[in-house]
């Protein structure tokens, strides 16, 4: 991270130093939580995490190239990488956690691994937020798949780019980015209250085996959601959602 000088600078040195202290804070609970063993590719010394704050989210679209929508993005440059902005809304208990979680989880499964649907990066990272605006996604999915709207697992296992999700004519692009992530939030959070986060680490070792995603569902599983189809059903039921067949 690089300081400017004047007031800038200071704010951002202060900012540095509240990363620092609350990355390290969530990368220990998030490694342990999904089986990301401490001596697996430990991020230290020069395999450190780098966190880039831009000043401003214009300076930040530009520098990562991120489409519009976007608040914070993680990839593996050098090492692990985090790019944000200053003033990007509760950046340490949003943003921080959601953007470790992508990174440590993908390098549990191989960082190329096309197996494992964007749906259970995000829903994930998403769950590992301290905020509570995953809440509110999950409340508002609800209401969306009462009454048939939402998009189905098998369609949603298939969309690697949130903005490719189907949105109906009077939807814009905000609306369909917004359930791809409302949704892969609460699939992964009934998962997580169903079936508990020991099993959701099976699945992410199935995934690091090579499974595909139905087998991988199967093994961690079991027979309830065998397969995509079954895990909607049953997704749909713990909403109170029954579907007319
Ligand atoms: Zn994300």
């Amino acid at each position: 991270m690089e300081a400017e000088s004047g007031r800038a600078g200071a704010e951002f040195l202060y900012f540095g130093q509240s990363v620092l202290k609350e990355a390290e804070k969530h990368y220990q609970k998030i490694a342990s939580a999904i089986g990301h063993s401490s001596y697996q590719d430990p991020w230290l010394w020069d395999r450190r995490c780098a966190v880039y704050i831009y000043a401003s989210k214009r300076s930040y679209l530009k520098g990562a190239r991120m489409p519009g929508w976007s608040n914070a993005a993680a990839s593996f440059e050098n090492v692990p990488t985090i790019r944000a902005y200053l003033g990007a809304d509760d950046f340490l208990g949003t943003q921080l956690p959601h953007e470790i979680t992508h990174l440590l989880m993908r390098q549990f499964v191989g960082v190329g691994n096309a197996s494992v649907p964007r749906w259970i990066d995000e829903g994930v990272a998403l769950w590992f937020e301290e905020s509570g605006r995953a809440r509110e996604m999950d409340d508002w999915v609800s209401v969306e798949a009462a009454q048939g709207r939402h998009i189905s697992i098998a369609r949603l296992t298939g969309l690697s780019d949130p903005s490719l999700a189907p949105a109906s004519p009077d939807q814009g692009l905000n609306q369909s980015v917004s359930l791809f992530y409302a949704e892969s939030f609460s699939v992964v959070n009934f998962l997580m209250e169903r079936f508990g986060q020991a099993r959701f680490v099976e699945l992410l070792r199935q995934f690091k085996k090579g499974s595909d995603v139905e087998t991988a569902l199967r093994k961690a599983y079991g027979a309830s959601v065998r397969d995509l189809e079954a895990l909607e059903q049953e997704w749909l039921r713990s909403l109170n959602v029954t579907r007319a067949s």
